[in-house]
């Protein structure tokens, strides 16, 4: 077998067209309404949102704007909560569990009409998403879900069993899947750096490569501390997810970052395309540490991503897994070549819920676990209003108590690898009862 040409570009296929800007120098502010930390997804739409009620509010990020995971990311709309529907219904009953779906619906609805009436070009197409089965009786379960779906929230859903597969993905791997045409793909990068254009036309000031260093009361506000130097604000929000730092030690115990990894291939010629990936849909996989992938929004490339249990560095060997994985949808790609493999952190707490919450008078909007393309936007802009006590527009139907503790961890996810290599026995497992 002959080694698998590698290229090196350990920087997001995104960036291409749509490089990392960084931001002009600001002078800082001495008082600020709000001062927000942070200014991907989440800090940009709470800050546009408070700007546009003519609070005077500044955004801190302490690497250029976007460069979290808000320019790093699939671009699938997907907007899915980790527990499924059962999960959910067992933790809080049916009439919440409900609610909580019907949230997703709801933020998917703001997020398109949010593209479309600010006119953010963003590449931003609603093809659908397809999810692979791992076996017939996940099939079986997954269809009863789509169906549900469908009778209870009236969103577009509806189960492709084995036979018709190849009309949405051209593989053998699953036993049928779902689709769900609420979902669709964007440019992530285009997406952040046109959220940024409308927010700073709306006033709010974007301080870039100045990270907070610390969060102190003072009086009935707060002295924040910068890399620039101390601002006072009446109020604070914090939106750092996946990048939380020491700046914020409360959150930092409660979230764990883990690195989410997508490769991105050479240019495929337009007929394989076609036979991989004919109805250019999103694709995700039924299980715990699945493969996400979609087609480059110019429908001339593949882009996988999955878990990445390294902890440092950009070693080949979490590259050459997904190229794997790629290979074993796809056999006919095993000479492909891949143009670009990059990570970036995804904040997990420990029920796996976004939320908005209140600490010591911080806000905090956070806990997207890998679909904050659809939440973090969503949550910011809740977020906002709730910080300006419009109590009925900051409702959600998430939890507003700060995530659980997690023991012995004080923001060094030792433990990531092990929990990661659990995930996928446990999906190896479920895997080969499957396929008996
Ligand atoms: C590889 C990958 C693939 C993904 N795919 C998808 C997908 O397909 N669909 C989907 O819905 N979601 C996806 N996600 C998740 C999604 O990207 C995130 O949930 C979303 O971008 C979170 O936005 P955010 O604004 O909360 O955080 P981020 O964009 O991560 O921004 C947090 C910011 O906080 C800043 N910060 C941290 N500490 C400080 C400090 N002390 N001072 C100042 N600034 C600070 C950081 O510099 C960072 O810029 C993916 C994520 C990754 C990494």
């Amino acid at each position: 077998m002959h080694a698998p040409r590698v290229e090196d570009k350990a920087t997001p296929y995104w960036w291409e067209a749509a490089p990392l800007t960084p931001l002009p120098q600001q002078p800082l502010p001495r008082n600020l309404d709000v001062l927000i930390v942070g200014a991907g997804y989440a800090g940009l739409s709470a800050g546009l949102v408070l700007a546009r009620e003519g609070r005077s509010v500044a955004a801190f990020d302490a690497m250029d704007p976007g460069e979290g995971a808000s320019t790093r990311n699939g671009g699938i709309t997907s907007g899915t909560i980790r527990p499924d529907y059962a999960t959910l219904t067992r933790r809080f009953g049916e009439e919440k569990a409900l609610a909580i779906e019907a949230e997703g619906k709801a933020a998917r609805e703001f997020l398109y009409d949010f593209i479309k009436t600010e006119g953010l070009v963003c590449d931003f197409q609603p093809v659908g998403q397809f999810k692979g089965a791992f076996g017939y009786e996940q099939y079986e379960a997954m269809a009863r879900t789509a169906d549900r779906l469908a009778k209870k929230l009236g969103i577009e859903a509806y189960a492709v069993p084995y036979a018709e597969q190849r009309k949405y993905v051209g593989t053998d791997v699953y036993r049928g899947g779902t689709v769900r045409m609420d979902i669709g793909g964007l440019h992530p990068a285009k997406f952040h750096s046109e959220l940024l254009r409308v927010a700073l036309a709306s006033e709010l000031t974007v301080h870039g490569r100045t990270p907070v260093i610390s969060i102190d009361r003072d009086g009935s506000g707060f002295r924040v501390l910068t890399a620039a130097g101390t601002v006072r604000a009446r109020q604070v929000l914090v939106c750092t997810n996946g990048y939380t730092d020491a700046a914020v030690p409360f959150l930092r115990r409660r979230l764990v970052p883990v690195r989410s990894r997508i490769i991105a291939t050479e240019e495929l010629a337009p007929d394989v395309m076609a036979r991989l990936m004919p109805k250019r849909m999103m694709i995700t996989e039924n299980r715990e540490v699945g493969f996400y992938y979609r087609p480059s929004p110019d429908g001339r490339r593949i882009l996988l991503g999955g878990r990445d249990s390294s902890r440092v560095g950009d070693p080949a060997a979490p590259k050459l897994l997904l190229r794997k994985g790629l290979i074993n949808l796809f056999p006919e790609l095993e000479a492909v070549r891949l143009s670009h493999s990059w990570f970036g952190n995804v904040a997990m707490n420990r029920d796996m819920i976004p939320r908005i919450f209140e600490k010591d008078s911080v806000v905090y909007a956070t806990g997207f676990c890998g679909s904050g393309v659809v939440w973090a936007p969503w949550v910011g802009m809740h977020a906002a209003h709730k910080l300006m006590g419009h109590e009925e527009r900051a409702r959600t139907a998430f939890d507003f108590r700060p995530p659980a503790f997690i023991p012995f961890y004080r923001g060094n996810p030792w433990f990531m690898p092990a929990f990661i290599q659990g995930y996928r026995m446990h999906d190896r497992i479920a895997m080969w009862r499957a396929s008996r």
